[in-house]
């Protein structure tokens, strides 16, 4: 993807899409930390943008994905969105109190919540993605991990598109909650952490997005679609690396990191279905190739 060509249009986005979507949501969100609707509408309008230009400049035309599917999909995501949200009001409620008496305990009252806050969010957001990382990459390694969380059905996709990063099995969103919270909870961080969520999300959008985008510079520390696309390889070495979504730094790191052109994306030559999707904690489907 360095190789560009293209007109004017082309170059703006795909040198200054990801970085201005990232800083514009941060902006807007900075604005007003505490109000929390500033997530939701700062998502939409990125996904709003993201889903135009995937329309009208896609990376690759075969993965367009038609209208029905596309409603279809949009329809899932904010069904999980709200799943995703009663799950968190879940575990507040019922780990709050633990982690408050274990921090307590262990003396972890060290959060610098006098710093400035965005430099906490960035502390909040490459720590959850520390802990993400290895989650992630228990997925790719155990079976029992891959099947129980249902991480096979988020790479069953064959056409990727921005909307694909909220396609996760509902299993899954279990797991998916947990990095920011512990971190949160564990520091009693505070209101940087819904600014680590809110880049999370955006950053694991532009992960999944059907556009020509730069990796130079920002995919030093941040994921950018090359990236992401690759540990959607349905080639299983391709597919085993890259398991940071939003932040690639400790991919390279632990020398997991890799780039290059990915051809073909899913978890075999064919798409599940949904059902299958749905089904793949206790089915795997016969010519998957990235399950462990
Ligand atoms: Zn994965």
């Amino acid at each position: 993807m360095t190789d560009f060509e293209g007109n004017a249009f082309d170059r703006v986005i795909y040198y200054a899409l990801q970085p201005l979507l990232v800083i514009g949501a941060i902006v807007y969100w900075y604005d007003d930390p505490s109000d929390a609707a500033r997530f939701l509408i700062a998502l939409l309008a990125v996904h709003l943008i993201l889903g135009a230009i995937e329309y009208i400049r896609p990376a690759r035309y075969d993965w367009r994905q038609p209208g029905v599917e596309k409603a279809l999909y949009v329809f899932i995501v904010l069904v999980l969105l709200v799943l995703s949200g009663t799950i968190g009001d879940f575990y507040r409620e019922n780990i709050t109190a633990p982690f408050a008496a274990l921090r307590e305990a262990l003396n972890l009252d060290v959060w610098p919540r006098e710093w400035p806050l965005l430099v906490q969010v960035a502390m909040v957001f490459f720590a959850s993605e520390f802990i993400w990382y290895w989650m992630h990459r228990a997925e790719h390694r155990w079976r029992i991990v891959w099947r129980t969380t249902g991480h096979g059905a988020h790479h069953a996709f064959k056409r990727l598109g921005a909307i694909n990063f909220g396609l996760n099995h509902p299993l899954e969103l279990l797991v998916l909650a947990l990095p920011t919270l512990i971190v949160d909870l564990t520091f009693g961080v505070g209101v940087a952490a819904a600014g680590s969520v809110m880049i999370t999300s955006i950053q694991a959008s532009i992960a999944h997005t059907n556009i020509r985008l730069n990796s130079d510079g920002i995919g030093w520390l941040l994921t950018t679609n090359e990236y992401h696309l690759r540990h959607h390889s349905m080639i299983l070495e391709e597919s085993n690396t890259n398991y940071g979504c939003a932040a690639i730094v400790w991919d390279r790191l632990f020398r997991t990191f890799s780039a290059g052109v990915t051809a073909e994306t899913g978890i075999g030559p064919s798409e599940p279905t949904l059902w299958q999707k749905a089904l793949m904690p206790i089915k795997e489907p016969t010519d998957s190739q990235v399950a462990p």
